[in-house]
């Protein structure tokens, strides 16, 4: 069965007054560049090119909206961890975030995190982040086919180490399809509906 076999691009968006309507149901994915956010992306989506369109010239800071299904909705994060980005640009990028907090359909938050690599300080800034508006994340340690099965674990078991109280955490691959069901499952459960009367 496809997953979200609707998916489209919804919109890029560059001030938080362009923002889609706050309703149903959000859920955000962010990582280093380079980390494998757009393949994580695109395979969790089964869509091999849904998501190049962040890769975009001039697109790179934006953040792109994804609707999955009616009322359901995926946020790409602009890749962050290069210091390089001039003063302004940081600074509205951090208004984009704030703005994306302030959302009540935000459900959680997919953080991509390249194995090989590990949780990096930018990473770290992003979980106590996630932590200070009481969102869960979910860490996809990606590119996880470039380790060897006792370093994949390894890995997992100091990850889950550290983001005890503040996250869970799986082993990913794009490549080689590895995590694909575990990180369904939760979007599908973040995703869902809220049953019963509005807030
Ligand atoms: P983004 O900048 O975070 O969106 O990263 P991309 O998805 O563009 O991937 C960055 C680089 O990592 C590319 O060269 C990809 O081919 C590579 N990559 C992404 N996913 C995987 C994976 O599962 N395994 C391996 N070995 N490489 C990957």
């Amino acid at each position: 069965m496809s997953f979200y076999p609707n998916a489209r691009f919804l919109l890029s968006v560059a001030a938080a007054a362009q923002f889609p309507g706050d309703s149903g149901a959000e859920a955000a994915i962010a990582g280093r560049s380079n980390a494998g956010k757009s393949s994580a992306l695109n395979a969790i989506l089964a869509r091999r090119h849904l998501a190049r369109t962040s890769k975009t010239p001039g697109r790179t800071r934006l953040l792109n909206f994804f609707e999955l299904a009616p009322g359901a909705r995926l946020v790409d994060l602009p890749g962050y961890g290069y210091a390089a980005g001039a003063r302004e640009e940081r600074a509205s990028w951090a208004q984009l975030i704030e703005a994306l907090t302030a959302r009540r359909s935000l459900r959680g938050l997919m953080l991509v995190v390249d194995a090989r690599r590990g949780l990096q300080a930018a990473d770290r800034q992003l979980l106590d982040w996630a932590a200070g508006i009481g969102r869960p994340v979910h860490v996809l340690l990606s590119k996880c086919d470039q380790l060897s099965r006792a370093q994949g674990r390894a890995l997992l078991v100091a990850a889950e180490r550290e983001l005890t109280g503040r996250g869970s955490v799986q082993l990913f691959s794009a490549h080689e399809k590895v995590g694909l069901d575990e990180a369904r499952a939760l979007l599908t459960r973040w995703l869902e509906p809220t049953r019963g009367p509005a807030e």
